[in-house]
């Protein structure tokens, strides 16, 4: 038997940031401190990511809202493990014992061995739940509870770690842990391919580094409209990098035959040029959200023969490969972290396209 938790919880009220219908600004309120229920943890957040869909779910607050009710903004979240849910399992409790650095797999997979999703290996696309952050309250506050087995150790247990500070961490739960997801189990990657990467924004650039560093890839192929983008991505090495109006003669003039194509934008445009470029009988990963719809020509695909798939998020095991990576050094992930007081200027830098890295919130506040 293994000893139960006897560690006492943190208990008091905490500092929060809040989705609120009608806003469209996250909300600062003082709330109090979770307990976590009998299959979850209580981490205190270290850092916790802005992404794009913090951006959209805000802005569609005002009018017609993306997720129904008010809940704590943040679904990439990095902390250490302070408290055990009554009665947790000993393994997750053997797993996960308190003082642990963590990090939180957004997706909120059931893990029910009657889940369609989670009993045939689609953990990321079980929606049993909302999401951390994105329904149910998530990271952007001192403390979040989570699932324990949506939690993942991070290598080394050492929050100090240049290689995997806590924004950093936070930034792998989706901006490397998607891209990984979708190049390896959708596209298939395999050494030697070549692959094609359309939009180098966090997604892309981490992408890249995935594609070369993990999936050995032989070639890849940056494209984006933004010059310093490019650069960044030869930085992290891209073979080449080409905006979109010169990818076809680039891709025709060095006779590559691009093996996978992921479109990180997903509008009508980069659709149509991951459909064109890729090879006979290649693969085309959707990951973007760019337009509510793209058409796909029948004729040429079925010519061509092409698979077409969707990737959504990742798993665990996802997860701790990507933090592995990142512990080697095989990828290095731009963050730049911020203090989360500044959590509205952040949103309002991302959907005006002036933040280039990722940004992590640093839950600091100062003594009122
Ligand atoms: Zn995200
Ligand atoms: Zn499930």
């Amino acid at each position: 038997m293994a000893a139960q938790s006897t560690n006492a919880p943190p208990s008091g009220t905490m500092v929060a940031y809040r989705l609120v219908p009608g806003k469209t600004e996250p909300q600062r309120t003082v709330v109090p401190i979770p307990t976590p229920a009998a299959d979850e943890v209580l981490i205190k957040v270290l850092a916790a990511g802005v992404c794009h869909s913090d951006v959209h779910v805000l802005e569609a607050s005002a009018t017609q809202p993306i997720i129904p009710g008010s809940f704590i903004l943040g679904h990439e979240g990095a902390g250490i493990v302070v408290s055990h849910g009554e009665g947790l399992n000993p393994a997750h409790a053997r797993r996960l014992a308190v003082g642990m650095y963590v990090a939180i797999c957004l997706t909120n997979a059931c893990d029910r061995p009657e889940c369609d999703a989670c009993s045939r290996g689609l953990a990321n696309v079980c929606f049993e739940s909302l999401m951390i952050g994105l329904g149910m309250d998530g990271c952007w506050a001192e403390y979040v509870k989570a699932r324990a087995s949506t939690v993942v150790p991070v290598p080394g247990n050492n929050p100090q770690d240049p290689r995997l500070t806590p924004g950093i961490v936070a930034a792998a739960t989706d901006a490397v842990m998607s891209p990984y997801h979708a190049l390896k189990t959708a596209g298939e990657v395999k050494p030697g391919q070549t692959v094609v990467i359309i939009g180098c924004g966090g997604l892309g650039i981490n992408a890249i580094q995935i594609a070369k560093n993990i999936l050995r890839a032989g070639t890849v192929v940056a494209v984006d409209l933004r010059a310093d983008n490019l650069a960044i991505a030869r930085e992290v090495g891209a073979d080449h990098a080409v905006t979109p109006d010169a990818l076809l003669a680039m891709v025709t003039g060095r006779n590559l035959r691009v093996d996978v194509v992921l479109d990180l934008v997903g509008v009508q445009s980069t659709v149509d040029a991951a459909t064109g470029i890729v090879r006979v009988g290649g693969i085309v990963v959707l990951l973007g959200l760019g337009a509510p719809t793209v058409a796909i020509s029948p004729l040429p695909s079925t010519m061509k023969q092409l698979t077409i798939k969707a990737s959504f998020g990742g798993n665990c095991k996802d997860l701790q490969e990507c933090l592995d990576a990142i512990a080697q050094g095989k990828i290095r992930p731009q963050v730049e972290a911020r203090p989360m007081d500044e959590c509205s200027h952040v949103i309002h830098g991302l959907a005006e396209g002036k933040i280039r890295a990722r940004v992590a919130l640093i839950p600091q506040f100062p003594k009122q």
